[in-house]
C-alpha cells in the first residue's frame, strides 16, 4: 500500500509499504478513506520528537471500513465505517472499558503514528489494536471529514474547555488559534461563555476567531495588557492554552483572574515549562493539564456535531490526495496558503 512514511527531519515521503496485519484477536484492520495531518506531526516533521527510529507512517487522526476483524472483537464487523480514537489503549481493562483510555491499566496507552510498534493513518489502510474501545462506528449525520476531526482535534478542544470548568457567563481567553483553539472557541462558547477573546499573531486566524463570534487579539502586540484593559483589570475567568511553548503558557496564566482555571492542552514535548509555583499560590489559580481522553469525549461531542451546534469542519482549508502528502507537510509547516487543517484522502 501507499503511506506518508517519517524518515527524520524534513522528510516524510510517500511511499510503498507493506499492507497493514491483524495485530491480534482484539483488532482490526481498517482502510482509510480519509485521513488529517495534526500539528503534533509538525513535532516529528522538525525533528524534535522522535520517540522512535524513522521508518513509520504518521498520524492519529483518520477514518475508513472494517476490512479485517480479530475473533475477539465484538462490537465491529467487516464493512462498519469507524472513526478511530488517536489514542488507543487495551480493550480489557476497567479504565479502557470505561472509556478512560488514556488510564489503561496494562499501559497499553498509546498514539497512532509516533512509534513503528504502532504505525498511523496517513496511509490506505492501519491495523488498529483493541479494536472495541479504539473504534467508534461513524454515527449517522456525521460526514466522512467530521469522523477524523472527532478523531482527535474537536474531543482534545472539548476537553480543554471541560477541564477549564467554564460556566454560563464566564470570560474566555484562547491562546493559539491553531484548529485546536479555533475548536476551542466554538465549545466555549457552547458552554456557555459570554465572550471569547482569541489570540494569535496570524491574521487569518484572527479572522476565523472573529468570524465565529470571538474577539480577536492580535499576539504581536501585548495580549495580556488587552486582556486586563477589557476585563476591568481582574483577567479571565479561564485561559485555555493551545500551542504548548513557554511563552504561549504564560501568557495564558498572567490573562487568568484570581482563582480562575488555566487549561493547558498544547503539546510541544521538547518545551519545559517552569512552572510558577508563587503566582500561582499567590492568585489562587487552578493549573490543568493532560491527554484527552477521546472516546470519552464522544457521547458529548457527538450530538452536537449531529444537530449543527457544532461545524468543526470550518478549521478544514485543504482537502489533497495521499500522494500530495509531500506538498501538504510544506505548506502545513510554513503556514503558507492560508493553511489551517489539511485532510488527504489515500484513494488519490
Ligand atoms: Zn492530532
Ligand atoms: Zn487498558
Amino acid at each position: 500500500m501507499k503511506a506518508m512514511i517519517y524518515h527524520g527531519e524534513r522528510n516524510i515521503l510517500y511511499e510503498s509499504v507493506p499492507d497493514p496485519q491483524l495485530a491480534d484477536d482484539f483488532g482490526a484492520v481498517v482502510k482509510v478513506d480519509q485521513c488529517a495531518i495534526c500539528g503534533s506531526d509538525l513535532h516529528l516533521y522538525h525533528g524534535v520528537q522522535a520517540y522512535d527510529k524513522p521508518g513509520f507512517c504518521i498520524v492519529h487522526e483518520f477514518a475508513g471500513e472494517i476490512v479485517e476483524v480479530g475473533r475477539a472483537v465484538n462490537r465491529f464487523e467487516v464493512g462498519d465505517k469507524v472513526l478511530a480514537s488517536g489514542l488507543t489503549g487495551c480493550s480489557q481493562c476497567r479504565q479502557c472499558l470505561a472509556g478512560h483510555i488514556h488510564l489503561c491499566e496494562n499501559n497499553k496507552t498509546a498514539c497512532f503514528g509516533v512509534v513503528s510498534s504502532l504505525p498511523g493513518g496517513q496511509a490506505e489502510g492501519v491495523a488498529v489494536p483493541a479494536a472495541d474501545t479504539t473504534l467508534l462506528k461513524i454515527p449517522d449525520g456525521i460526514t466522512l471529514t467530521q469522523a477524523v476531526l472527532l478523531t482527535d482535534i474537536l474531543p482534545t478542544a472539548y476537553f480543554g474547555v471541560k477541564n477549564a470548568d467554564i460556566k454560563p457567563g464566564d470570560t474566555v481567553a484562547v491562546v493559539g488559534l491553531g484548529p485546536v483553539g479555533q475548536l476551542a472557541i466554538d465549545c466555549a462558547l457552547i458552554a456557555g461563555a459570554s465572550q471569547v477573546y482569541a489570540i494569535d499573531q496570524i491574521p487569518e486566524r484572527l479572522k476565523a476567531a472573529e468570524l465565529v463570534g470571538a474577539e480577536p487579539i492580535d499576539a504581536r502586540g501585548d495580549a495580556v495588557t488587552s486582556i486586563l484593559d477589557k476585563t476591568n483589570g481582574q483577567g479571565v475567568d479561564a485561559a485555555i492554552e493551545a500551542v504548548g511553548l513557554r511563552a504561549t503558557i504564560n501568557t495564558a496564566m498572567l490573562c487568568v483572574r484570581n482563582g480562575g482555571v488555566l487549561s493547558v492542552v498544547g503539546t510541544n514535548l521538547e518545551a519545559d515549562f517552569p512552572f510558577r509555583m508563587d503566582y500561582a499560590m499567590s492568585h489562587n489559580l487552578t493549573f490543568r493539564i493532560g491527554k484527552c481522553p477521546v472516546p470519552e469525549m464522544w457521547a458529548d461531542l457527538v450530538p452536537l456535531v449531529q444537530a449543527g451546534k457544532l461545524s468543526p469542519e470550518r478549521v478544514v482549508t485543504h482537502k489533497l490526495g495521499l500522494s500530495e502528502g509531500e506538498y501538504a507537510y510544506e505548506i502545513f509547516d510554513a503556514r503558507t496558503d492560508g493553511v489551517l487543517k489539511i485532510m488527504m484522502d489515500p484513494g488519490r
